[in-house]
């Protein structure tokens, strides 16, 4: 049985003052749930926010990292500054850093490398765009980008990643794929880490669905069967509707 994991992508939003307000909010009506469940916040909040959930069951992660420790790389942050601060966790690869920031499938993969390497478990973002979508190459595109991201990272590390599912099409668009959709990409991506790792490996791999979760569809995406949890973006950002999803 895989636990379901629930994780809050932040984005650019928030002030440490928000995050705290956030974190407050959030506490006084969270329960405790089966499911995992982190937020992952800009770098500035990081700290008020594993201060403040300490204690709690929620956990605290990263959006980005570089590969290397240290070195002459302005304005980056590495993984043992991450580790330092109590971070567990890294999203590393979302559509977003690889449509703005220049982030391929060689720069994902030593990231893998080194945010396992100093013990913070990656959740790894892959997904197609509507015109891949739309040429009916999806499988192929996602393939590729599991098999490169995924290279040279044995077994044992490979259970320690999280895979997010997140077509480009339905991040942040309101579009959410159907949950067809979804399940058919997120077995198809359990196949392929078979493929690369056997069955049994695969079988313990979480896999998430990412784009436009809500409240109102996270049970139908949820309830798949080789979906084993979401990376929410929009609708993390409120205490509420983000409990409302990891309770579904
Ligand atoms: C995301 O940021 O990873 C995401 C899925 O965003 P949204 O839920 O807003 O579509």
């Amino acid at each position: 049985m895989r636990q379901k994991f629930v994780a809050g992508n932040w984005k650019m939003y928030k002030t440490c003052a928000g995050a705290k307000a956030f974190a407050d909010e959030f506490k006084a009506i969270f329960p405790g749930s089966a499911a995992k469940v982190a937020v992952m916040a800009p770098f500035t909040q990081l700290c008020t926010l594993v201060e403040a959930f300490k204690g709690t069951d929620v956990h605290v992660g990263a959006q980005n990292m570089h590969f290397a420790d240290e070195g002459a790389y302005t304005g980056e942050i590495s993984a043992p500054m991450l580790k330092e601060v109590g971070i567990e966790y890294c999203v590393i690869g979302h559509s977003e850093r690889r449509q703005y920031f220049g982030e391929t499938d060689e720069t994902v993969n030593k990231k893998l490398v080194k945010a396992l390497s100093v013990d913070i478990l990656p959740i790894l973002c892959v997904g197609e765009s509507l015109e891949t979508r739309e040429a009916e190459k999806q499988n192929e595109f996602v393939k590729a980008q599991i098999v490169a991201d995924f290279a040279g990272i044995s077994a044992a590390d490979a259970e320690r990643i999280t895979v997010a599912y997140e077509p480009i099409w339905a991040i942040g668009t309101g579009k959410t794929a159907s949950p067809e959709q979804a399940q058919e990409m997120c077995a198809y991506i359990r196949s392929v880490l078979a493929e690369l790792y056997g069955a049994e490996v695969a079988g313990r791999i979480i896999i998430q669905y990412g784009g436009s979760v809500k409240p109102a569809n996270a049970k139908e995406l949820m309830s798949q069967p080789d979906i084993d949890g979401a990376l929410v973006g929009g609708a993390s950002l409120k205490p509420a509707d983000f409990l409302a999803i990891i309770n579904y």
